[in-house]
């Protein structure tokens, strides 16, 4: 295979690539080189040694074939830390931020959280990053993915009680101020998990192989058992979902049921309280 970048080439020159996105190639240009941007600006002239030319050529050469940037580099920004990312979990997606300032706003002093379905960890380290004093616990069925977010809270300095569960299964007696998830919501089928970033990620993380409403059910089903008095369910939700999981949570009883719209204007994220008679 041809090399896509020759030894010799200054760093200047490698930031007028045109295979790839700007924004790509500046990253991955870091990486190879272990530069910062400013190290980008100020080695402009620097001139790539033969085994920084063939490592950047293999980096490129992985995004041209689809790869996600974030596996490329292992870190995806979330919340304004950075996380750790592995093909064993979702990439961090900046919607997702929307879930986390809902469930800051609700998250009572010393109160204590859930979240469930946690991959790579960002929504529980968010939280209990911004709010030392919370109780944060966070559950996953992938052995593989909560290594992941226990790197990523130990990276950061925080708290948080790790799980392995099958949603509800191994959380038993347990009551919660607050439950937050962001679980697999793409219907089985769906042409998007076949396109971009979503075809490397782990099809556990996206879809319930279902109608995309399997997992949100069992959340909302399950959550009342553990729920304060007056407590939130909040979840993340596709963009055609949010009357469909409103429709569940008043079948259940929540009250306050409604949903947030995102940065892009999509309904986004919706919720509800359980008030216990
Ligand atoms: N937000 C992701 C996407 O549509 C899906 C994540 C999920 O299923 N929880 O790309």
């Amino acid at each position: 295979m041809s090399q896509l970048v020759l030894p010799g080439a200054t760093v200047a020159s490698l930031q007028r690539l045109g295979a790839l996105d700007p924004v790509d190639n500046r990253i991955l240009l870091c990486h190879a080189l272990g530069l910062s941007r400013t190290g980008l600006i100020t080695q402009s002239e620097r001139a790539l040694t033969a085994d920084e030319a063939a490592r950047l050529s293999g980096l490129l050469q992985r995004r041209l074939d689809g790869e996600p940037i974030a596996y490329i580099v292992g870190k995806r920004e979330f919340y304004g830390l950075d996380f750790e990312v592995t093909p064993a979990v979702l990439i961090p997606r900046p919607e997702t931020e929307l879930l986390v300032e809902l469930a800051l706003e609700r998250l009572p002093p010393r109160g204590r959280v859930l979240d469930m379905g946690t991959g790579s960890g960002a929504i529980a380290v968010a939280l209990a990053h911004t709010r030392p004093d919370a109780i944060v616990t966070a559950l996953d069925v992938s052995h593989d993915a909560l290594a992941v977010a226990r790197r990523n809270a130990a990276a950061h300095g925080v708290t948080v009680q790790f799980l392995h569960s099958d949603w509800f299964s191994a959380a038993t007696s347990a009551t919660f101020d607050l439950i937050v998830s962001n679980p697999p919501y793409i219907a089985s089928g769906d042409r998007h998990l076949a396109e971009g970033d979503l075809r490397f990620e782990p099809a556990g993380a996206l879809t319930d192989h279902a109608d995309g409403l399997a997992a949100l059910r069992r959340i909302v089903a399950g959550a009342p058992a553990h729920l304060a008095h007056g407590a939130w369910l909040l979840m993340e939700h596709g963009y055609d979902q949010s009357a469909a999981v409103q429709a569940l949570l008043t079948a259940h009883g929540y009250t306050d049921v409604q949903s947030w719209h995102d940065l892009a204007g999509i309904a986004r994220v919706t919720g509800g309280r359980v008030v216990t008679p």
